[in-house]
């Protein structure tokens, strides 16, 4: 078991070091995709840094390309799955902006017409 990078006690860390389950979407060498587990919409998706960081802003502009290309892909396996076209793309950074979870995450929402999720 990899702990180096971990935060004790973060829901994200022990997903990404296996000690909790997710339902995963994609993984590659710095992140990992997986399913909310109480999603706003059909195929809303995470996409999470394997390291720990509270937020976007604490993150190594090293990753900034391998995110955005996760979340690109994850976006497009999703909307196929759900037979959507459209989707929110989002992170909630910091208590006042709604984030809940203090490990860093890029919520992938598909969206279809006239659904009426309300997306904070
Ligand atoms: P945020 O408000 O941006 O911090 O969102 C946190 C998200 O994490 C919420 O949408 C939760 O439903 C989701 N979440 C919390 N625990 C888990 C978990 N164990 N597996 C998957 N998603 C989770």
């Amino acid at each position: 078991m990899v702990y180096f990078f971990m935060s004790k006690d973060c829901i994200f860390c022990k997903i990404v070091s296996g000690d909790l389950p997710c339902d995963k979407v994609m993984e590659t060498e710095n992140f990992l995709a997986f399913k909310d587990i109480n999603g706003k919409a059909p195929g809303h998706t995470l996409v999470v840094p394997k390291k720990h960081y509270e937020n976007f802003l604490e993150m190594d502009e090293s990753l900034y390309k391998e995110f955005m290309d996760v979340a690109g892909e994850v976006a497009v396996k999703v909307l196929k799955e759900v037979g959507a076209e459209s989707f929110n793309m989002l992170i909630n950074n910091g208590r006042a902006a709604g984030q809940v979870v203090f490990h860093l995450h890029l919520h992938i929402i598909p969206r279809k017409e006239g659904d009426g999720y309300e997306i904070d």
